[in-house]
């Protein structure tokens, strides 16, 4: 399962990142190329982080639905700039039953068309309003360059869709899940996020805005770790989304949505694994603790067994979540090796001697050896436990922002610029236009990552908002922004 080693991340980073998706068996290729199978360490992943994300989208007030896959062509078509940018990457069916269909049909790359359409008959009034929906599905773009989980032809993901009616309303919506996003990356990812605007080119084919989150993974590199985006009228004024306000004047809604996908999984994997493999938040893990029993004669398993059982009894009592590892067979020192590859933030290791002492051997998957290590009291372990997780959390995230920290530059010159850009973020004044971001794009290959909302947040200190100028041509800058090599 798991005989070949992994190649290091300096030798191969991306080798390391494919090869450990497969090997701790969190996805694997499908036959259709492009196409991706979630396996169930995976799937169990994604749904600690739907049920993460579905909380915080309830606590705010918004209801799941279930729209479907087939979408009439002819919709995308209604809005400019959104067929502009969807079509390209659009499967579409013209068979059906055997039949040539009278109208084609898309397989779903988003569904604010579909919804809205809906939207035009199910709102009247301003009584109607807001609607506040979302949906948890997958989605179609004929991706042709695929890597697990960040880019592949089918992916899964949640879609939120509000209606509004007022654009005050709309735009704190916006950045209300903006919000409730960056929470969930930071406290329970243990991801540090930049909150930030998107440039005209980078934003979602038919929003007014579009927000994100970015953040850096382990080569350096920026993942767009979500998006949301105010979308104006655009949609209401393509699909006739009309409510009659408190004067019995017709008005269009202002809609948003926001989304965030299982490429979530990739970032987790690059912003925490290493050369062992990977490292579970513990929030978030399938697996939180993993009990692997010692034993030599079948008079030592049978003790150190019970007492792995009742430890695990105890520990899910505690709401945690354990696994007794209790494969026959395989060595302690291939299943701790299997276990740190899959990331465990926890392991437990219970020998007779600790068993004679009513101890047990707690080792830190984030870190590896001796220094991870400390025999804790087997009464009470659960609580030791649960601070230790805690602990690990704190010490992902910590290490994570140190790191973003340290390969972000504030960067004057163009020089600098480049510099910056070959390893980590720069952190430069930009004069807001386009033609400036495609010049920067097609010589450093670094793209305008997010405008950010809190600049003393990037480097961790106030300075360097102030005024300046364009990195490029020199000319007053109108914004501060983050530019980097991206996935
Ligand atoms: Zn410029």
């Amino acid at each position: 399962m798991t005989e070949e080693k992994l190649p290091t991340r300096a030798e191969d980073f991306s080798e390391w990142y494919n090869q450990l998706v497969l090997k701790a068996q969190l996805a694997d290729y499908a036959p259709v190329r492009g196409c991706m199978i979630v396996r169930p360490y995976g799937w169990a992943l994604w749904e600690n982080i739907q049920q993460a994300l579905d909380r915080r989208f309830k606590a705010t007030g918004h209801q799941n639905v279930a729209f479907p896959l087939l979408i009439p062509k002819s919709f995308i078509e209604k809005e400019k700039h959104h067929v502009e940018g969807f079509s390209p990457e659009l499967a579409v069916v013209t068979i059906g039953g055997g039949e040539v269909l009278a109208e084609p049909l898309i397989l779903r790359p988003t569904s604010e068309t579909i919804i809205g359409h809906m939207w035009s008959k199910w709102i009247q009034s301003y009584r109607d309003l807001p609607v506040l929906m979302n949906q948890w599905n997958s989605v179609v773009r004929w991706e042709l360059r695929t890597k697990l989980f960040l880019r592949t032809l089918e992916f899964y993901w949640q879609e939120g869709h509000t209606a509004h009616a007022t654009r005050e309303e709309a735009v704190e919506e916006t950045r209300q899940m903006l919000d409730a996003y960056t929470d969930f990356a930071v406290n329970d990812a243990a991801i540090p996020v930049i909150p930030g605007r998107k440039s005209d080119s980078e934003k979602f084919a038919g929003a007014d805005t579009t927000y994100s989150l970015e953040a850096m993974m382990g080569d350096q590199k920026a993942l767009q770790f979500c998006t949301s985006h105010f979308l104006g009228q655009n949609f209401s004024q393509a699909f006739e989304v009309r409510y009659l306000d408190q004067n019995g004047q017709l008005q269009h809604c202002w809609t948003t949505s926001w989304g965030l996908s299982t490429r979530v999984i990739g970032a987790i994997i690059m912003v925490h694994g290493d050369d062992q493999g990977l490292v579970m938040p513990p929030k978030l893990a399938p697996t939180q603790v993993v009990v692997v029993p010692i034993y030599k004669t079948e008079e030592e398993k049978a003790s150190v067994l019970k007492t792995a059982k009742d430890l695990k009894a105890q520990l899910i009592k505690a709401n945690l979540r354990v696994t007794l590892d209790e494969r026959e067979g395989f060595s302690p020192g291939w299943k701790f090796n299997d276990w740190e590859m899959r990331g465990v933030p926890v392991r437990v290791e219970l020998g007779p001697k600790d068993v004679a002492k009513q101890a047990a051997m707690l080792a830190r998957r984030d870190r590896p050896g001796r220094e991870g290590k400390v025999s804790a009291p087997l009464a009470d372990l659960s609580a030791t436990i649960e601070k230790l997780l805690a602990e690990i959390q704190q010490a992902l995230l910590d290490k994570a922002l140190a790191f973003r920290r340290a390969n972000t530059h504030e960067t004057k010159t163009y020089d600098e610029f480049k510099r910056a850009v070959e390893n980590g973020f720069a952190y430069a004044h930009w004069c807001g236009s386009g033609d400036c971001e495609e010049k920067i794009k097609e010589e450093t290959r670094a793209t305008m990552r997010c405008i950010p909302l809190d600049p003393s947040a990037v480097m961790g200190h106030a300075g360097g908002s102030g005024s300046g100028t364009c990195v490029l041509c020199g000319k007053p800058a109108k914004d501060r922004a983050i530019f980097g090599r991206a996935y």
